[in-house]
């Protein structure tokens, strides 16, 4: 029988999971969830109460690619509905025998009770996303002390292990670890993604770069706590060496980092861009479209097959491509490709 590893008092398969907030893995786990089979803990993109009306906005934007080991991508927090959060933890517990655990944000220990007690037959744990709880509270002063009762009453009712993810945003001292454990916190994730917002949106980076320097900066923290660890890594597994600093947490989370199974990028430069201040809609009736001729590359950029070698695509328009019905509106290719644009799609009836 496989060796079973413990986070968090779940027992798991292997040390490897899904981080939240790759939308685009968590669209194809719904039709395709062959492609997450190793996976054994999967954290689902996290909510509040914050309403995500009917959204055309892009939920991910790539800012440079290079290589898997040197990117720079934007993901969108609070992109998904309770809806979708609620039905993709029923898809993952039909499909696989992999932990799911619901992560929340909100700076009201109400909210937090509501949500626990929605997801509470649906999931195995809960996550508390504390950069995107800073960002909630407005960066209020006394956050930690604030957090720490609130996450103590939380944890006092939970029915479920607490887990606690922890953010550039909001750096913790050791003495805050210390707390998280008294209060019968079960794990603690170290993330090496910046998140802020602006007005109404919120942005995730995931950077390469920045996932190698906060391994180290957090590795520290997290060997000197006795709360057992994740790590969340944009770098691939395969590109993982073993003796990388990564492997010293319990376990190691990935999220964009797993688009390489889906996805293939061209080179990407906008090193000397504005970081990504708002993001870009897809309206329902536009779908992306690239110029053939200047990008054949493209082709394989969409995860979601839109646009096919064997003429599934809606058409040619001149040299442009136009995506298929199969578009799901991630954005990825609008960041992708140079040429990228959105037309107008007239149904025959119209
Ligand atoms: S065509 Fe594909 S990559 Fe482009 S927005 Fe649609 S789903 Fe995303």
């Amino acid at each position: 029988m496989a060796k079973a590893y413990y986070f968090a008092g779940l027992p798991l398969r292997a040390r490897r999971g899904l981080s939240s907030d790759d939308v685009v893995l968590y669209k194809l786990l719904e039709s395709n969830a062959e492609k997450l089979d190793d996976i054994a803990i999967f954290f689902l993109p996290t909510v509040s109460d914050i309403r995500v009306e009917e959204d055309w906005r892009a939920r991910i934007w790539v800012h440079q690619f290079n290589s898997w080991n040197d990117y720079m991508i934007m993901t969108r927090p609070f992109s998904f509905s309770l809806e979708e959060a609620e039905r993709l933890a029923q898809t993952l517990k039909l499909r696989s025998d992999a932990k799911v655990v619901a992560s929340f944000a909100s700076s009201r220990l109400s909210s937090l009770r509501a949500l626990a007690e929605r997801f509470a037959d649906k999931v195995d744990g809960f996550e508390i996303d504390l950069g995107l709880t800073y960002l909630l509270s407005g960066g209020r002063r006394g956050f930690e002390s604030y957090v720490i009762d609130m996450l103590e009453e939380f944890v006092s009712e939970s029915a479920r292990p607490v887990i606690v993810k922890l953010s550039p945003a909001a750096p913790p001292t050791q003495e805050f670890l210390r707390h998280l454990k008294t209060i019968g916190v079960g794990a603690v994730i170290f993330s090496p993604h910046v998140v802020y917002s602006l007005g109404n949106e919120f942005f995730r980076v995931h950077s390469t770069y920045l996932s190698k320097v906060y391994a180290l900066i957090w590795a520290k923290l997290a060997t000197t706590s006795d709360v057992p660890s994740a790590y969340i890594s944009d770098i691939p597994e395969h590109l993982l060496g073993d003796f990388a600093v990564e492997r010293s947490f319990d376990i190691i989370l990935y999220d964009t980092a797993l688009l390489h199974r889906v996805a293939s990028f061209p080179q990407v430069k906008r090193l000397g861009d504005e970081f990504l201040v708002r993001w870009s809609s897809i309206h329902e009736r536009m779908r992306p479209a690239f110029n053939l001729r200047e990008e054949q590359q493209c082709v394989d950029v969409c995860p979601f097959r839109a646009f096919t070698r064997e003429g599934e695509a809606t058409g040619i328009m001149g040299d442009f491509l136009v995506a298929s019905e199969k578009c799901d509106r991630c954005g990825l290719c609008l960041s992708c490709c140079k040429s990228a644009r959105l037309v107008a799609v007239i149904t025959p009836e119209e």
